[in-house]
């Protein structure tokens, strides 16, 4: 009769938690509320203008019309129990539907911004498909190396060094990941390195982040910054302007003011931008085929995350917030 008992109360509490976990990964903000921030149609005079999307994480295009320039273009996007308990890799079909379902044409560089799988996991698969150029740190490079990527094909910049793509020239700054809990930063090898050409396929805990860069991308048109880590390094941008921003929101609702604060004087204010785009705000467990949505308010609450740069813009009309959807095409001039 107690054993009966026993198996009841456990299977009433396994019940309990498989529900309470099916409606945690289910809650998350919707988007609409923030309908107004959504990209408006743009007129443009300009037969070539240059252009960003927005294709989820923080990957984002920037292109000319002659010449395009990505960063990490992740897009296999594994499931979460995939990510969690299983291992990874790139998966070519999935890439090439993306390549094709965004237009993408004309890529000179792929340039993961840290060597997360949400950041660096497709690049060598892009490269490979579209014969761009991988640019980013050692442990970016072994995992191109892991991929078969050949070595002409991978870049580790100097620090400083720049390149030049068409009318684009291009400059990865040193910059940091946010800071984690003990926990994830075990989890994530934060401040660690990828020292071997990677074997794929591989388990979470293989990405390591590898060092986080800002990217800055200068066209005569206008420059660009892609921000996409949600940390900084102090006084990394001092010298850099930027009409546009593509800045990193995760987790950002989970700091205090004061460090969000200091985030948004390093990078926004810091370049001067005029148009702030907030990224990484997107569950990167949802498969690239389905339009973007916020991340379960679990792992990260939109409404917290993007609260501090609405305030900012309030504050400072001469900016605008602008929130890109995968299918919105962006002109920046
Ligand atoms: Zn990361």
């Amino acid at each position: 009769m107690t054993l009966k008992r026993i198996a009841l109360g456990t299977l009433t509490l396994l019940i309990l938690a498989v529900l309470w976990f099916a409606y945690q990964i289910n809650n998350r903000v919707a988007l609409t509320t923030y309908i107004d921030y959504f990209l408006a149609k743009q007129a443009t005079s300009d037969s070539a203008p240059l252009t960003a999307q927005f294709l989820g994480t923080a990957t984002v295009v920037i292109s000319d019309g002659e010449t395009s320039i990505m960063t990490d273009g992740f897009f296999t996007r594994p499931s979460m129990l995939t990510m969690l308990t299983g291992k990874m890799e790139p998966d070519p079909a999935i890439v090439e539907e993306s390549l094709a379902r965004h237009k993408v044409k004309n890529l000179a560089a792929v340039i993961p911004i840290h060597s997360h799988h949400d950041h660096a996991l497709d690049a060598p698969e892009v490269a490979k498909q579209t014969g761009a150029v991988v640019i980013g740190s050692e442990s970016t490079a072994n995992i191109a190396r892991g991929w078969g990527l050949p070595e002409n094909q991978i870049h580790v910049p100097s620090e400083g060094q720049s390149f030049q793509f068409g009318q684009f020239e291009v400059e990865l700054i040193t910059s940091k990941h946010l800071a984690v809990s003990p926990f994830q930063q075990d989890l994530t090898g934060i401040g660690e390195t990828i020292d071997e050409p990677m074997e794929f396929p591989a388990p979470l805990r293989a990405f390591k982040e590898g060092g986080s860069f800002s990217v800055l991308i200068k066209h005569p048109k206008g420059n660009v910054l892609v921000h996409g880590s949600s940390g900084v390094k102090d006084g990394a941008l001092k010298d850099v302007r930027a009409d546009t921003i593509f800045i990193g929101i995760a987790a950002v609702g989970s700091q205090d003011a004061e460090t969000q604060q200091h985030y948004i004087a390093e990078t926004i204010e810091s370049v001067d931008a005029k148009t702030i785009i907030p990224i990484h705000w997107d569950d990167f467990n949802t498969p690239a085929s389905k339009p973007l949505r916020t991340f379960p308010k679990i792992m990260s609450n939109f409404n917290n995350d993007i609260a501090p740069f609405i305030q900012h813009v309030k504050q400072n009309p001469e900016r605008q917030l602008v929130l890109l959807g995968s299918k919105d095409t962006f002109i920046i001039l």
